[in-house]
């Protein structure tokens, strides 16, 4: 049989092992079957050809027929461009490189005709097109092309020509060759149920869609497969775990959680936090394992409820941990913690990967006899010399960096697992988290504690800047701090970082006074957290980030956020930026900087700017994206599925979870194959 699995990329016509590398290393693809599986992220209509004449101001990416005029080059430097005089009998457009030049006049002939492909835009009264795709109009059969396909790349993959056109060719030639299917994964009686289309047909058609019709249902069809199989994976476990497991059962509320309660809290609790720990209390005592979601939304107060959980344990014997996904958050959570514990006889110990040697050893010695109380950290805590003497509880700071494998390597920790209270975030509706977890229950801080000045929030065009500056410099005079963020989209890494890199300098220019730290996803772990540090602890007044700085960091002396080009960030995630800010007692300000003037991008800001509820948020989000928003660009979102999307596809995802339900329950046999496949998932290990 043909089986796609074992056939190595290497040997696909056009790749061989220099690309094959690349592709190992940047998008883990090694076989056909991970290249079929690479799906794209957009798709353009090019069954279309434009007249220059019909082109305003509004246009998405367009194709145009026509032949060049002729070529001229202009500026200095780096402004140097090569520009062609294109026109179609209608008008002239302006093709515009900044790169590549001498390439290019010797590719491309005068008065051939082509066809051009890209974005419009309006500059001192011409149209231009930057480095717009070009193809002879004789290669391109036009009526058979349809929906054009777009993929992820990478700045390496670029460098070894590996561009989205290069992926496009490659999937041509796979598909080219499913003349015979591929083995079907999901069995016959649910493809009729659900009427999904065959795999072999929705893998052709997710690639090459010949309309939008055809792409919907293969688009369908392979989500429903993904939700199902990581739904099958969560249920399965969870049965299991009820089925194995038993918990401990904490019955005393003792002396550490009431000295604690009378004479550490330096609050009241608010309603919420009271609520939640009497669930938790509840499901503690209750002779079954905890598996608790806590949903909370930035600044509610879920550390201290994690606390007091932990301090229940401690009141029954048992030791606590808690896990945090960075060595920042882990640190914060460690100074939080000693500092509410103060006077108090509790021994807390921070363990992350940069604690090594003697210090290490005998925090490892502290946990195996048990002198250590509560064992604050991350990653680092679940390596296997790690071990406790009596280990019940688990919390999980933001949780979705974790994945369910790395959820179930604590319990092995034990012989009986500890109870589990994993925090979040992430506003998912709350019906959506009950199908997504299945062996979580939900609990929800729906609360702000009291007195918290609402963030002030705006929205400016890039015009305003001078003005917004001046109260920048105002804000960082009265002691306060300040971050600047930048966005970050795969499709153009490198412009992206550019935009960073040149943002940093023109911000230390701006502002000579103080000193920026800086910080990205590309950097190395220690010099991102010795950023960080300059940050948190004062000697920074400024930060310029990506949106790595989204979870979790408490700076409550930050009072301004300021988000460049926030038309480019989803909603929600705009929300977790802005949750960095108005944390203390200083009123505090979220700027957002639109670049892109659309009217669209303003109503989007608007909902921001009107509400601090992040439930809502996500709500209007999902409405604004809607469903079938197959053209856009897919919000890097904090669940990590290849094609299935939880806020957009609610819907698939219940229908996949009814039909594991029903395997589960009536005991249906998986076939082989389908075990397999989820062997492959679980190894995936797909974050949820
Ligand atoms: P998050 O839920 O985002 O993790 P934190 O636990 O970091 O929020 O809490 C945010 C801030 O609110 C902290 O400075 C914390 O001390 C404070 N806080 C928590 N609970 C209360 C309360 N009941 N009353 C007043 N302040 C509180
Ligand atoms: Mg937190």
């Amino acid at each position: 049989m043909f089986d796609l699995a074992t056939r190595d990329i290497k040997y696909l016509s056009g790749v061989g092992p220099q690309r094959a590398s690349v592709l190992n290393k940047e998008l883990g693809i090694y076989s056909l079957h991970d290249l079929l599986y690479y799906f794209p992220y957009k798709y353009v209509d090019r069954s279309r050809i434009y007249y220059i004449q019909e082109i305003d101001g509004t246009m998405p990416y367009i194709q145009l027929k026509g032949e060049i005029l002729s070529f001229e080059t202009a500026g200095e430097g780096r402004q140097r461009r090569l520009i062609a005089h294109f026109s179609d009998g209608t008008g002239v457009v302006d093709l515009v490189w900044f790169q590549g030049i001498k390439y290019l006049v010797g590719k491309y002939k005068v008065h051939q005709e082509y066809i051009v492909f890209g974005k419009p835009t309006f500059f001192n009264g011409r149209i231009n097109m930057a480095h717009p795709d070009i193809d002879s109009a004789s290669d391109l059969k036009l009526s058979s092309m349809g929906l054009q396909p777009y993929y992820n790349t990478t700045e390496k993959m670029k460098r070894s020509s590996l561009n989205s056109h290069a992926i496009e060719k490659m999937m041509n030639t796979v598909v080219q060759q499913l003349r015979e299917p591929l083995p079907e994964t999901l069995s016959p009686a649910i493809l009729a149920e659900h009427h999904l289309m065959p795999l072999t047909e929705a893998l052709v058609n997710i690639h090459f869609p010949a309309n939008p019709d055809l792409l919907r249902k293969a688009q369908y069809r392979l989500k429903f497969e993904e939700l199902f199989y990581v739904q099958l994976n969560i249920l399965r476990y969870a049965k299991d775990r009820q089925r194995k497991y038993r918990g401990y059962i904490f019955e005393r509320v003792g002396e550490v959680f009431n000295t604690f309660y009378s004479r550490n809290l330096p609050f009241e609790l608010t309603n919420a936090q009271k609520r939640v720990l009497k669930e938790i209390r509840k499901d503690v005592g209750s002779g079954k394992q905890m598996n608790r979601l806590l949903q909370g939304d930035v600044g509610s107060g879920k550390t201290l409820v994690a606390l007091m959980s932990m301090l229940m344990a401690l009141d029954n014997g048992f030791q606590a941990c808690m896990m945090a996904p960075t060595e920042i958050l882990a640190n914060q959570h460690y100074e939080t913690i000693r500092e509410l514990l103060y006077g108090m006889e509790v021994r807390v110990e921070l363990l992350t990967g940069s604690v090594k040697g003697k210090r290490r050893e005998a925090i490892l010695v502290g946990l195996l006899t048990g002198d250590i109380h509560i064992l604050i950290g991350t990653h680092a805590v679940i390596e296997d010399t790690v071990n406790f003497a009596s280990l019940g509880l688990v919390v999980i700071d933001e949780q979705h960096r974790f994945g369910v494998a790395q959820r179930a390597r604590l319990w092995t920790k034990n012989v009986q697992p500890p109870h589990v209270l994993v925090m979040t975030a992430t506003p998912i509706p709350r019906t959506l988290a009950m199908t997504l977890y299945g062996d979580l229950d939900v609990s929800v801080i729906d609360e702000l504690p009291p007195g918290r000045k609402p963030i002030v929030t705006l929205h400016q065009f890039d015009s305003r800047r001078i003005s917004l500056y001046q109260s920048m410099h105002k804000q960082i005079a009265e002691g306060r701090q300040v971050y600047i963020v930048y966005p970050l989209i795969k499709e153009s890494e490198k412009i992206d970082l550019k935009n960073l890199e040149e943002g940093y300098l023109h911000v230390c220019e701006e502002f000579p006074e103080c000193r920026v730290c800086k910080v990205h996803g590309k950097m190395k772990p220690a010099e991102k957290d010795a950023q960080m540090q300059l940050f948190v602890s004062g000697e920074a007044q400024i930060m310029v980030a990506t949106t790595v700085i989204e979870v979790g960091v408490n700076v409550p002396n930050a009072s301004v956020m300021v988000i460049e080009n926030a038309e480019r960030f989803g909603l929600s995630q705009l929300h977790q930026l802005r949750g960095r800010v108005g944390r203390g007692e200083h009123q505090s300000y979220c700027i957002f900087i639109n670049g892109s003037g659309k009217k669209e991008a303003l109503e989007r800001l608007n909902i921001l700017c009107k509400s601090n509820d992040g439930f809502l948020i996500a709500n209007e989000d999902l409405k604004l994206r809607g469903p079938g928003d197959f053209f856009g660009v897919r919000q890097s979102g904090d669940f990590e599925f290849r094609l299935g999307d939880i806020m957009n596809d609610a819907n698939i995802l219940k229908q996949a979870s009814e039909a594991v339900e029903l395997i589960l329950n009536e005991e249906v046999e998986i076939s082989d194959k389908q075990c397999k496949i989820i062997i492959e998932y679980e190894n995936d290990s797909i974050n949820i």
